[in-house]
């Protein structure tokens, strides 16, 4: 039996996460992913001129479409598990309600 593939930034294996994606020297999974695009969108990046900042859009906006579908089918699957817009508001630090209006 083959060794474990493992995510190369937070070190779970691939029976520890939902999906991990190959790299040439690496993986990374999808919470790190998901980490990586929280962390890109919350932090300045270095000074880029404004051809480079323009360039930049496409991809970025590409990336939030991803993780916002990301978001949707994972709470989409907790639904279909029975689990309660309470407790998904909970994980998300929001109210029922509010994960209610936005997941539905
Ligand atoms: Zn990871």
């Amino acid at each position: 039996m083959g060794r474990l593939l493992k995510c190369s930034f937070c070190g779970k294996s691939e029976k520890q996460v939902a999906r991990l994606i190959a790299g040439a020297h690496g993986h990374i999974c999808d919470d790190c992913v998901g980490s990586c695009v929280a962390i890109l969108a919350a932090t300045p990046p270095h000074p880029l001129d404004d051809d480079s900042v323009l360039a930049s859009l496409p991809a970025c906006n590409a990336a939030v479409g991803a993780a916002r579908d990301v978001l949707q089918r994972r709470v989409d699957d907790l639904r279909t598990r029975q689990v309660s817009w309470e407790q998904i508001g909970k994980a998300l630090g929001v109210s029922r309600q509010a994960a209610w209006e936005r997941f539905r």
